[in-house]
């Protein structure tokens, strides 16, 4: 692989870098060598793609347009590399000298040959069990690179760093150790968001908000995954006192006792570090439960929930934050992916964040303090009917709290935009946003009820019926997904494409000076161009499963290439193919996809069930407090993302069923060993309550296998 230096660049790197860039020399393996001039200059190096929003400013523009309006239509699959998975695929890849690199679900990240789709490497972690637990879909969002490493957040909450030569691991910090006295609550934290990394120090927060932890984002040295800062978004126990001032002052905006269901709060997805005023934004999930009248009797603002923060990157020092959501009773995390822009604003340039929420509004803040510039609905809102600029808060449509009656809320807790990343094109000022109507009934628990401390922990009635005729303020449901291209100037939308047909959800998006906006369609298994300017479908291809997460361009030898990592959990269950899969595009690409076979799930054949009622009982009891969380509650699958436990041939044996449950043999695929909770009279008894489970299914002539529902790629934690 050759390590090329286009003419000036140079000129505009340091000598040292430019040493090291030459030093790798013809032929060596790539090194990812990203540092900090090379990221904070990347815009001067518009072949690259080295950071998860293409530059710091987060605008996931391609400057590249080798590619473009006209030529679109020669668009074709260049070559493609099968996934090892059935899961989401939610992870933006990255593009450096040669090479593309992506993390897919449980934290598989592979590494091509970004010219012919060869593997380079491979790196499959093994992931902690008791940890597994506490997630909402198996995904990961991206990746960072720095100095030849590839660094990324884990499911069980650890920062690793990749060898970007060889795949190997170079460093493995756990993000939650012991010694931060959380006890129970560190284990139920995982990673999903993608690591920002500035100025020698990655970013990272943990998620987790639905299993009441307490919020964070902190700053780890990029080299040895030494623990620099950590910023907490909510403050802890008082009895303890605060970690600093502003945590003291922001405890002033809680009451009840909100440290022992964590507060949430949790930094689950955008990060930004902005090299023109040198701090680090990032958006602050929902306060846990969900429901405000669960935290307490008074609703309170609950700093620094459902919030944009800026901090000092040095030394995590607070600088200013702004509250989307005081006292949310919604879900509305704030964490939906942000970017700077100059924008030209009342006559004169001003340096901006913009965010388009999960709540509805497009928020558009002066980057350095943070001040309010304008919030407006960019999709269906029912709960606000505006924002209220002098003070910053929303102005709440009584009712929608739902403390009497259940709402049928617009947006529902899927968001009207939720981790999806846009994109903004400085060519047309636009903002493309993966945009969707979605509705939720909302309905408070029965008076009296307290939302259980560890569990998932809502303060809601899930899946109340209602009267559609009682329903207020109208009954709708599911999710509408279609790209929005939001003016942030004039503050409005100036083109949408028709919602997708089989109200699938979107995926990210990728806008290029080519004219043209990518955006994958989460249901229906396609990936599509539009023309940046009017909105136009210019291209499709079927991808053969769902598109969820945001394509990349970049460029070799002067060919322009258009990367998307697809795929969604298996329809058909956990063992149907998923078809997930790098795919990447250029013009007068050749490629073609294998044609998809027909597929038949396993069946029930279980052995006879001839254990007592007592073990069986005894194994029902094991299997819900261990297993049901992921393989369904009674044995029966609840997702796509894990087996089907009543198929599985594991059933009769024993020595096979203890190989994975006790011994991890399947650790690599994410089910860790239960030797430490199980003994071996217990996997006993929960292979004899599943032998027992799947003979009463089949007994009962039940649809077998039972067909899970479809993933939608939420993932919302
Ligand atoms: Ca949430």
């Amino acid at each position: 692989m050759t390590i090329r230096i286009r003419s000036g660049l140079c000129a505009a790197l340091s000598a040292a870098l430019c040493s090291t860039l030459l030093s790798v020399g013809v032929n060596a393996a790539p090194a990812a060598n990203v540092t900090a001039t090379r990221l904070t200059n990347a815009e001067r190096e518009p072949a690259q793609w080295m950071t998860y929003g293409g530059t710091y400013s987060e605008q996931r523009f391609s400057p590249l347009k080798k590619i473009n309006d006209a030529n679109i239509g020669q668009l074709g699959l260049q070559w493609f590399a099968d996934y090892e998975t059935n899961q989401n695929q939610h992870g933006s890849p990255l593009y450096i000298d040669g090479v593309l690199y992506v993390s897919t679900a449980r934290n598989v990240v592979h590494a091509f040959d970004a010219k012919t789709g060869k593997q380079l490497w491979k790196y499959n972690p093994v992931i902690q069990g008791e940890r597994l637990r506490y997630n909402l879909g198996l995904v990961n969002r991206g990746i960072a690179a720095w100095n030849g490493k590839i660094i990324m957040g884990t499911l069980d909450a650890r920062l690793v760093a990749i060898d970007a030569k060889t795949g190997k691991e170079a460093w493995s910090t756990d993000t939650v150790p012991a010694s931060l006295g959380m006890g129970d609550m560190g284990n139920r934290y995982s990673i999903t968001m993608a690591p920002r990394v500035a100025k020698g120090k990655v970013f990272v927060g943990g998620s987790g908000g639905e299993f009441g932890v307490r919020g964070w984002i902190a700053a780890f040295d990029a080299e040895t995954g030494k623990q620099a800062w950590r910023f907490w978004t909510v403050p802890g126990d008082p009895a303890k006192g605060f970690e600093s001032p502003k945590l003291a002052e922001a405890a002033k905006s809680w009451v009840g006792e909100w440290w022992k269901t964590g507060g949430g709060g949790t930094v689950w997805d955008a990060a930004v570090y902005d090299p023109v005023t040198d701090l680090l934004y990032f958006g602050t999930g929902n306060a846990t439960p969900w429901n405000a009248r669960a935290r307490d009797e008074k609703i309170v603002d609950n700093l620094f929930t459902a919030s944009i923060v800026a901090v000092k990157p040095d030394t995590g020092e607070y600088v200013w934050h702004y509250q989307e959501v005081p006292g949310d009773s919604w879900d509305y995390d704030a964490v939906s992916p942000m970017m700077t822009a100059d924008l030209m604003l009342g006559g004169s340039k001003k340096h901006v964040l913009l965010q388009p929420s999960k709540n509805g509004f497009f928020y558009v803040l002066e980057a350095a303090t943070g001040k309010l510039l304008s919030a407006d609905p960019f999709t269906e809102v029912n709960w606000s009917t505006g924002i209220d600029l002098k003070t910053g808060r929303p102005i709440e449509v009584p009712g929608s709290r739902y403390e009497t009656e259940p709402w049928n809320l617009a947006p529902g807790v899927q968001g009207g935009h939720s981790w999806h990343p846009n994109a903004f094109s400085p060519q047309t000022g636009f903002v493309y946003i993966p945009a969707w109507e979605a509705y939720f009934t909302m309905a408070g628990q029965a008076p009296g009820a307290r939302p259980a401390n560890g569990g998932f922990s809502l303060g809601i009635s899930m899946g109340t019926r209602v009267d559609p005729d009682k329903l207020k303020p109208y009954a709708r449901t599911g999710v509408r997904g279609r790209l929005k291209a939001w003016d942030p100037v004039s503050r409005k939308v100036v083109w949408e494409t028709e919602a997708f047909a089989n109200g699938g959800p979107t995926s990210g998006v990728l806008a290029t000076a080519g004219n043209l906006v990518f955006m994958g369609n989460g249901g229906g298994k396609q990936l599509t161009a539009y023309h940046a300017a009017t909105g136009a479908k210019l291209w499709n291809y079927d991808a053969q499963t769902a598109v969820f997460a945001a394509p990349i361009s970049y460029e070799i030898n002067g060919v322009q290439y258009i990367a998307a990592s697809v795929g969604g959990a298996a329809q058909g269950g956990y063992f149907a193919p998923t078809y997930a899969r790098m795919l990447v595009f250029a013009v007068g690409g050749k490629a073609v996809l294998p044609k998809q076979e027909p597929y038949t799930p396993p069946q029930l054949n279980p052995p006879v069930s001839t254990a007592s009622a007592e073990l069986i009982e005894h194994g029902g009891r094991v299997y819900t407090q261990h297993c049901s969380v992921c393989h369904g509650a009674n044995g029966l699958q609840a997702r796509t993302s894990f087996p089907n436990l009543t198929v599985s041939a594991l059933l009769h044996v024993q020595e096979g069923f203890d190989y994975v449950v006790r011994q991890g043999a399947r650790a690599d695929k994410g089910m860790g060993s239960f030797a430490k909770e199980l003994t071996a009279e217990d996997s006993a008894a929960v292979r004899a309550y599943l032998i027992s489970r799947a003979n009463a299914l089949k007994l009962a002539a039940a649809p077998a296998p039972v067909v899970p529902r479809q993933e939608t790629g939420h993932a919302d934690n």
